[in-house]
């Protein structure tokens, strides 16, 4: 890599059309509800995280599945409006592109359905396209496509020179074919005490949380919602950072933005404990602005 050229980041993970719908109350059981709006949003957190890996200065390569649909056409415009090679994206012919509904009540308490479709079916040949990887630096995963794409997408990786970054989310028990593979481990505090590190409720817990995982992978780092991030480099003293006092407006997609920005940040190079601070930054930029319509967070 040289000064002109940007880090090339490949991310192999979910593409989902967010339907948000507003309304009073969430629906019960048997009951409709009159809403009051609704909009659309790109999603997904392997979208979300290679249009925040492409915000943050990378060359984004993004290799997944949506249905053959206008919910998968705006998709893939998504991906190309925020400059992410949308290229490895195949169409499915049978499945539909992968959605959610989330209704917001007025408390902004909220609940969704996840439909994955085309998601749990992303072709494996395509892996073996060279022009996914040329250049590539850094792979990240996420846990919303089927664990064996996921092996599959990182053994490539590898053979091809790249990091493997596995933001564990949401949490699924991690095969032992997947462990190995993992260069970095990212989760958040409820990923991480389900995955073993412990309870997280402070930044010293996030701290204790990631040396624990560290015995299992070389880099581990672990997000404290608004208590902000710790991280640790096996064998190195954890670095804890607080999170950034901003005015909130929306946690919605903080995580899959600090990823992206992590990696884009690592993959020029950048120090671990730097990488963090710029990751921290970007999160707390993202939580202090709204939800734009089209690019925007994830529900799930
Ligand atoms: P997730 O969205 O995956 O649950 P977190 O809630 O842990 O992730 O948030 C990820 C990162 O976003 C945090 O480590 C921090 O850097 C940033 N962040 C989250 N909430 C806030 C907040 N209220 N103020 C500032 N930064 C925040």
């Amino acid at each position: 890599m040289n000064c002109l050229t940007a880090p090339v980041v490949v991310v192999a993970g979910s593409l989902h059309y967010d339907i948000m719908v507003d309304a009073p109350d969430r629906p019960r059981k048997g009951e409709t509800v009159a809403g009051l709006a609704w909009r659309p949003k790109f999603g997904g957190k392997g979208g979300n995280q290679a249009v925040a890996a492409a915000a943050a200065g990378a060359t984004v390569r993004m290799w997944g599945a949506v249905g053959d649909d206008d919910f998968g056409r705006f998709l893939k415009g998504c991906l190309a409006a925020a400059k992410v090679d949308g290229g490895w994206v195949t169409v499915h012919p049978d499945q539909g592109s992968g959605m959610s509904v989330a209704v917001a009540d007025s408390d902004g308490d909220y609940g969704a359905v996840i439909v994955s479709g085309a998601n749990l079916h992303p072709d494996p040949a395509s892996l073996a396209d060279a022009a996914l990887w040329q250049g590539a630096v850094a792979l990240i995963l996420q846990n919303e496509i089927p664990e064996d794409a996921n092996v599959a997408a990182a053994r490539t990786a590898r053979s091809r020179g790249a990091f493997v970054v596995l933001n564990a989310a949401p949490f699924r028990p991690m095969s032992e074919a997947m462990a190995p593979l993992v260069d970095l481990l990212i989760v958040n505090a409820i990923e991480a005490e389900q995955g073993g590190g412990g309870a997280v409720e402070t930044l010293h817990d996030a701290a204790a949380a990631a040396q624990r995982l560290a015995r299992r992978f070389p880099r581990v780092v672990v997000t404290a919602g608004e208590q902000g991030v710790a991280g640790v480099e096996r064998g190195s003293a954890p670095t804890t950072l607080p999170a950034l006092p901003v005015p909130l407006v929306s946690t919605h997609g903080a995580g899959d933005t600090f990823v992206g920005a992590l990696v884009a940040a690592l993959a020029r190079g950048t120090a671990f404990s730097n990488a963090l601070d710029a990751a921290n930054r970007a999160a707390a930029a993202h939580v202090s602005r709204p939800v734009s319509a089209a690019l925007g967070d994830d529900v799930s």
